[in-house]
């Protein structure tokens, strides 16, 4: 039977620390961690995960101080509402997608990164090339956790990513690679021809992308590990990346959409803030 590698438990441990965390420095300061999560515009999908960090902020002990703006919102006006919250703020974060008028690069790199919980300005990712980076992007973040957490083994093991973007899967591959996992990474992506020949080689398969069940038990290996963190909504429902029929017997475990990756990556965002004021 496949093991069905589920994020609840990894997030409640990751939850105990940072809570921990977080006491002591409301004790220390008199007064709560505060994190600004600024949303522009309403897009409905963003508005509810950040109604969930806002619950788990509450959970933890942390102040959370959601700026809403509205859609039309210039890169001078958002530049002016980073400078005015930053120095009151351990942490900040704005919600992705931005709309198409604001370059998000640009934007992201306006949040100072002493104070850059999600781990995204190019500071905070450059540092990621060097031995002492602090934050990693929570959804990677996240995906580390698991793999610790259930003691899966990295090392000289042949891990493929599908997915190369910024924000999830690029920070990934590049911490696996890295002398403290020793994988053997193989990036692949919408442009790969021969998805199959590389999939079916690996030990750990990590999907994200965000087409519903692009991946089926025809391009596992045996006895790997598939760990599913792509999103697609169709007709009011998600769906992940993998198709599960038949891998039950077959995988030595999954990490499964929902209730794997996804229940980590908050808590890894906490986790992120916990670093930050350490
Ligand atoms: P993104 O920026 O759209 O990136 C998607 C990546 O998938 C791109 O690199 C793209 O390749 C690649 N791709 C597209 N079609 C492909 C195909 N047929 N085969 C292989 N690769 C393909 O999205 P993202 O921000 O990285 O997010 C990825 C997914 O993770 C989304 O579904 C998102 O909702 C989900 N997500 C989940 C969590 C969680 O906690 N579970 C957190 C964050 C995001 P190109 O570079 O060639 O275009």
């Amino acid at each position: 039977m496949s093991k069905i590698l589920y994020g609840k438990p990894v997030a409640e441990n990751l939850d105990i620390q940072s809570k921990d965390i977080f006491k002591d420095y409301a004790s220390k300061h008199d007064k709560l961690p505060r994190l600004t999560a600024i949303t522009v515009g309403d897009n409905p999908a963003s508005l509810m995960y950040v109604s969930v960090k806002e619950k788990k902020a509450q959970e933890l002990g942390v102040e959370f101080n959601w700026i809403k703006l509205n859609e039309g919102t210039s890169e001078s006006e958002l530049q002016e509402t980073i400078l005015e919250n930053s120095s009151s703020s351990q942490g900040m974060i704005i919600q992705l997608p931005l709309p198409q008028h604001l370059e998000i690069e640009k934007i992201i790199d306006l949040i100072p990164s002493d104070i850059d919980v999600d781990g995204l300005t190019s500071f905070n990712l450059g540092k990621l090339y060097s031995d002492n980076f602090n934050v990693i992007p929570a959804t990677s973040f996240a995906i580390l956790e698991l793999l610790s957490h259930y003691q899966i083994d990295t090392e000289d093991k042949n891990i493929v990513i599908a997915g190369r973007s910024r924000l999830v899967t690029s920070p990934l591959s590049k911490i696996l690679s890295s002398k403290q996992y020793n994988a053997n990474v193989t990036v692949i992506h919408s442009r790969t021809s021969n998805q199959k020949e590389f999939i079916s080689n690996a030990d750990i398969f990590i999907s994200g992308v965000g087409k519903s069940k692009l991946f089926d038990r025809s391009y596992f290996k045996e006895n790997s590990y598939v760990i599913d963190v792509g999103i697609s909504v169709i007709d009011g429902k998600s769906y992940g990346d993998i198709d599960i029929s038949d891998l039950d017997n077959y995988l030595s475990g999954r990490a499964p959409y929902p209730g794997g990756v996804g229940p980590i990556t908050v808590s890894g965002l906490y986790s992120n803030l916990a670093k930050l004021i350490s």
